[in-house]
């Protein structure tokens, strides 16, 4: 890269750029990128993984927040054919905009830590056109995605990216992979959104706000820590026991939650003199 494009990294941005060889071709030959296939790169930064993506043949949109680094990307990649940039911000970005079939984009990013949860819930928004996504992520949020019930990292992220997606820990990535180095270490993620949801549920939004509700206090029972949504018996019509506490329930019990407040408040509506 000639002088005058030297970019300092931003803490801001959460710009720790990947610079270890082997650790670039270990994430590229997971993400495995075929030509013909839409991939989309979030936060491309100075391009470390961009590379290798368009060489596989793939067309690759990339959304960057950082105006500095788009003469950088410009650059580098502005003549290789299948390649798109986006300035922006990925958490307000349209997806559909891109008009992919169902199914079938590829999102790929070495995330900026500060930003990864809100950008994987807004991603879920549209998880019916993503075939699948690479996210480099600090490892604690990694297992935090990939855990089982029962456990301690078991909780909101677990339950809401595993009711969209099969979740993958690939592998970890220590500090000295990156310039500058984060404080933390690093993991590959792989999640893979359901083509057919193993436990809808009758309304979303009412599984999101069970949940928030339930880890609110994750150290009380359901019973207490449900009580302004769902009393004893609603719990135990939904096949749950109350005294239980929030980390001990798969995807499926909080579903069944879920429903039974759907039907609580359809039937209410229902009894109430003028319909609503
Ligand atoms: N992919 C590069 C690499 O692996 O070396 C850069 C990774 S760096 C951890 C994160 C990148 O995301 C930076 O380029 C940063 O400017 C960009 N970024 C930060 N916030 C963003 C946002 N909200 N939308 C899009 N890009 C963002």
């Amino acid at each position: 890269m000639s002088e005058h494009f030297q970019h300092r990294a931003r803490k801001r941005f959460g710009q720790n750029f990947l610079h270890d060889a082997g650790v670039i071709h270990h994430i590229l030959r997971a993400i495995h990128a075929l030509p013909g296939e839409r991939l989309v790169e979030i936060g491309p930064g100075q391009g470390a993984l961009t590379e290798g993506l368009l060489g596989s043949g793939a067309q690759l949109d990339v959304i960057e927040l950082d105006f500095d680094l788009i003469p950088i990307l410009k650059h580098k990649f502005g003549a290789v054919p299948g390649f798109a940039l986006h300035q922006g911000d990925a958490l307000k970005f349209d997806f559909a905009s891109l008009n992919p079939e169902p199914r079938s984009l590829r999102v790929v990013g070495n995330l900026p830590y500060n930003i990864s949860t809100p950008l994987i819930f807004h991603l879920l928004e549209h998880a019916g056109l993503f075939c699948d996504m690479h996210f480099m992520l600090q490892k604690e949020v990694v297992q935090r995605l990939a855990a089982t019930p029962g456990g301690g990292d078991w909780g909101r992220l677990s339950i809401m990216v595993q009711y969209h997606c099969r979740v993958e820990h690939l592998f970890n990535v220590g500090s000295g992979a990156f310039k500058p180095a984060p404080k933390v270490d690093s993991a590959i993620v792989r999640l893979v959104p359901h083509a057919v949801l193993p436990h809808p549920a009758k309304d979303h939004h009412l599984l999101e706000r069970v949940v928030r509700e339930a880890f609110n206090q994750r150290r009380k029972t359901l019973r207490n820590t449900l009580k302004a949504l769902l009393d004893s018996d609603a719990i135990e019509a939904a096949g749950v026991d109350g005294s239980l506490r929030p980390e001990q329930l798969d995807v499926a019990a909080f579903v069944r939650l879920a429903d039974q407040l759907s039907d609580q408040t359809l039937k209410h509506a229902a009894e109430q003199p003028n319909g609503v």
